[in-house]
């Protein structure tokens, strides 16, 4: 696969669902993956990209963004708090916020810089005790806290169960976005991008289908 060829992928998936394909945002995810993979997207002018480590987004962004204009940079995996203060500059997105510590702590740097990326409160929706996540019953007072604390929570992400089939979680995640008037919906990876899309996703995670598999 390629860049293009999930791109066309997300338009008739968008299609089928009777959606506008510019409603959903690839978020490649480069990861792991080595420059020789990570160039050719960028010079294909693709600009969002999705990491999971802040150590390893830190060491290989600012070289990249030195040469590449408006490159916009989402942190997808777990933000320990200590790690917190760098995320503020390096991201703009945060699709992790998993727990009260957490939310208290960005709030408070928030404050402090007067700013904060764009977050999206990752939901457990398999309720698996090694899972990251608020549990769908306590998603509700999450998001309510979470906004009195005046932080910019714009939607939900969620990362189904390996084993079993992702619609039931998609839905669940979308059913909690609504009733919670939050916009955004970051499911999907390279195995199920175009089962989420049918079920509402606006963020697509999409790594090893653009880059190949990581070593
Ligand atoms: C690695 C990762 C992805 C991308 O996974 P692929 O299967 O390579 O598409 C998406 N979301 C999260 C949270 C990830 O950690």
């Amino acid at each position: 696969m390629s860049l293009t060829d999930i791109q066309t992928r997300i338009a008739q998936a968008a299609r089928v669902a009777g959606r506008d394909a510019d409603s959903i945002r690839l978020i490649a995810v480069s990861k792991e993956q080595p420059e020789t993979r990570v160039r050719p997207v960028l010079e294909q002018g693709h600009r969002l990209f999705g990491e999971n480590r802040v150590q390893e987004a830190a060491a290989k962004w600012p070289a990249w963004r030195a040469q590449f204009d408006n490159v916009e940079l989402h942190l997808l995996g777990p933000l320990q708090t200590n790690k917190a203060r760098q995320v503020m500059g390096l991201f703009q997105a945060i699709h992790s916020l998993d727990r009260p510590k957490l939310a208290r702590t960005l709030a408070r740097l928030a404050q402090e810089i007067g700013t904060c990326p764009q977050l999206f409160v990752q939901v457990n929706t398999g309720a698996e005790p090694q899972k990251a996540g608020i549990l769908p019953d306590d998603a509700d007072a999450f998001i309510a806290d979470a906004r009195a604390m005046d932080l910019p929570v714009t939607g939900l992400m969620c990362i189904p169960p390996v084993d079993e089939d992702p619609v039931a979680h998609f839905m669940m995640l979308a059913q909690i976005a609504e009733r919670n008037g939050l916009q955004d919906l970051s499911m999907g990876m390279s195995a199920d991008f175009t089962t989420a899309i049918a079920c509402g996703a606006t963020h697509v995670r999409v790594g090893s289908a653009i880059f190949g598999a990581r070593d």
